[in-house]
């Protein structure tokens, strides 16, 4: 597998527009002739088929919701980064590019960092042109807030609803290429295959849900916008059909995939109430703008929050580090977290909470202001605990939120198979071992509206149409791969449903790959997730056809896929011997308890490679070079 990352030569701050300029056009005229396939219309993806059916390309949209406005992003609640230095408090896009690249444990590509900072404001202004209605200032300039792992307030918000709003922004834009003909948006389908002929992807095969027909389409591009696998723990902030196949049925193919160990892990997550849950909730970020996290000084104190006096709290995200307080970027004030329950302090049923509290910022600001930031995501935390959040703190806990890891891309957003483009969450991205928050958003936006459409055009200028159309025998094989595996799951006729599965899987992968990792966990997971494997290939039971609406059924695809992922998951947190970010090694870690990178041995992507079923994957190496900033202990005191 060949890891040619594609960095433009040059100055930092240069690269993006020097390779702008370098890459090859096509003719308005000419560019009608391509049919560009886009797989998702979260942010990601909507915003590419807009942008490039806005430049002439012909786009085929896909997603498996009802409506291309239902995808994931539309739950995105805190806001989006931009460095338009609107408060005056000293960012500039070299902060964001410092901060995200030392956010993310200096674990990603410093180019593509600073071009995602680079393009951060143009987000901004489009988005405003569209009408998002952001939250503006008293006179009427947009408002800012902190996020974490950040000391200026640049993020950009509508309410605790911010992802809906840019949803509604895209759609839009998506809907009048629509109109115009130029994208088909092609929605309850879902797909299930690559297909690569001649070394080139050429096109996709779908299923579509609701009559189970399959179906072949051929493209001179594919882009896939499918999102994160944070369901692979079963439980997560994610919506329920977030799921790996699309990533996974392309690593398959041949594109590697890059650090799929890298996940986060979201400090506010209201904590899970019972085992026959079968979702988390987040509870933004933003929260922690005035929210306070703290925890009784006594471990195990029996008394509610309201009875411990302040003297007796331990607002411990304050005293540890002192610099960034309650905003300590996600990994940090996750194991914090962690740690405060694990030692005895957690509140709640079974000691796995601590409070987050907002009588201070009640007190300085009025209830009024604080309803006014928050008041939706208030209102969703009282409707599911049944607490007033106004009046007693909140009980939080960290939940499986976001995947860094993903399909390795270069530069220009194409992964190892050519003509296969990968963007938003689904790529392996720029947020290296940990995202800070309110920065996926800004990817996806980027990625959409602001470089693929740029860099797809160079690809197609140089490939020229795919030469070969639905006819090859490429798809033919492919689509009966998928036949075959649809029939299987249908004939297995077992006893047990694929979320018992899920569960089982959620539960081995949150244990032994999840906020703290162990050689030894690692290892016993390896050994048992091939068990749950092979049990679901011979006791799983999917009702109904094939040839109906079966949501059965495409759970235990969805199941099936992961259940081969969590390996490669597990295996890739097993080579990596260091802790960075998200990715805790308890074996790698400070006498504080804090991460401890390993710069000589790790300092790069790791890159898997599919060998065949039952083979052990091969692992590639990107190495990471800093030329521009050094990689230091990260400090949030
Ligand atoms: C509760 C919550 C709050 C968040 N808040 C913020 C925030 O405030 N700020 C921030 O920056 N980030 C936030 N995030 C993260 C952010 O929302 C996501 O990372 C981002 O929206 C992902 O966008 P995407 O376009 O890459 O994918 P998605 O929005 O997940 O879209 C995936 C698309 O792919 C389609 N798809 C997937 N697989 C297939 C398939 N096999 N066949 C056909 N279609 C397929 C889906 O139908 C969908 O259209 C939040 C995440 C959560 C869970």
């Amino acid at each position: 597998m060949q890891l040619d990352a594609k960095i433009p030569s040059g100055p930092i701050e240069q690269k993006w527009d020097q390779h702008r300029f370098d890459l090859k056009l096509i003719n308005p005229a000419n560019k009608r002739k391509y049919r560009v396939l886009v797989v998702g219309t979260g942010l990601a993806g909507g915003s590419a088929a807009a942008a490039m059916a806005e430049l002439g390309y012909e786009v085929e949209a896909f997603c498996f919701q009802d409506s291309a406005r239902r995808a994931h992003s539309i739950s995105a609640q805190g806001g989006i980064n931009a460095a338009k230095n609107y408060q005056n408090d000293g960012d500039s896009i070299w902060r964001l590019f410092y901060d995200t690249v030392k956010g993310g444990d200096f674990r990603a590509r410093e180019a593509n960092v600073y071009r995602l900072a680079q393009v951060s404001n143009a987000i901004i202004d489009q988005c405003v042109a569209q009408g998002v209605p952001f939250a503006r200032e008293y006179g009427g300039t947009l408002a800012n807030r902190s996020f974490g792992g950040a000391q200026v307030s640049r993020t950009f918000y509508a309410r605790g609803q911010t992802g809906q709003q840019l949803m509604l922004g895209c759609y839009q834009a998506l809907q009048r290429q629509v109109s115009a003909g130029r994208v088909r948006v092609h929605v309850r389908q879902e797909m299930l295959d690559v297909v690569v002929a001649d070394g080139r992807a050429v096109g996709l095969i779908t299923r579509d849900l609701v009559s189970g027909a399959v179906q072949r389409w051929s493209g001179d591009a594919v882009v896939l916008a499918t999102g994160g696998y944070s369901n692979v723990f079963f439980l997560s902030t994610n919506a329920k059909g977030c799921n790996v196949t699309a990533t996974f049925r392309a690593w398959k193919r041949g594109a590697g995939f890059a650090n799929p160990c890298f996940t986060q892990i979201h400090p506010t997550g209201i904590p899970q109430h019972g085992e026959g849950q079968s979702k988390l909730t987040l509870m933004s970020e933003s929260l922690r703008n005035d929210g306070r996290v703290w925890v009784p000084k006594k471990a195990g104190d029996p008394r509610a929050a309201g009875d411990i006096p302040e003297a007796e709290r331990d607002y411990y995200l304050e005293r540890i580090y002192p610099s960034f307080g309650n905003l300590a970027p996600r990994d940090v004030s996750s194991r914090a977290a962690k740690r405060m329950c694990d030692d005895g302090f957690g509140v709640g049923p079974g000691g796995r909470g601590v409070y987050l509290d907002f009588a201070e910022a009640i007190g300085r600001l009025g209830e009024d202001a604080v309803r006014d930031r928050y008041g939706n995501l208030f209102q969703m935390y009282e409707k599911i605990t049944g607490d007033d959040p106004y009046k007693v703190p909140m009980r939080i806990y960290p939940a499986p939120h976001y995947t860094m890891g993903g399909l390795w891309v270069d530069y220009n957003l194409m992964s190892t198979v050519p003509g296969l483009h990968v963007i938003g969450e689904a790529n392996f991205s720029d947020h290296g071992a940990n995202r800070l928050g309110a920065s996926a958003l800004m990817q996806g936006l980027a990625d959409g509206y602001y470089v693929l459409p740029y860099t797809i055009g160079d690809w197609l200028a140089k490939a020229g149409p795919a030469p070969v159309d639905t006819d090859h025998p490429a798809f033919a094989e492919a689509e009966g791969e998928v036949r075959a595996r649809v029939d299987k799951l249908l004939g297995i006729g077992g006893k047990r449903s694929a979320d018992s599965f899920h569960i089982e899987l959620g539960k081995v992968m949150w244990n032994k790959c999840g906020m703290a990792r162990t050689k030894a966990g690692l290892e016993e997971a390896l050994r048992e997730i091939p068990k749950i494997r092979e049990a679901f290939w011979s006791d799983l039971r999917v009702p109904g056809s094939g040839e109906q609406f079966n949501q059965e059924l495409e759970k235990a695809g969805r199941v099936a896929d992961f259940l081969e992922f969590a390996e490669l998951m597990c295996r890739d947190a097993l080579t990596r011997e260091e802790s960075c970010g998200g990715h805790f090694r308890e074996e790698h870690q400070s006498d504080e308890g804090e991460a401890r990178r390993d710069d000589a041995n790790f300092a790069h992507g790791a890159v898997w490679e599919y060998t065949g079923d039952g083979q052990e994957p091969l692992r590639h190496k990107e190495e990471l070079q800093f030329e521009n900033l050094e990689p230091s202990t990260r400090s949030y005191k």
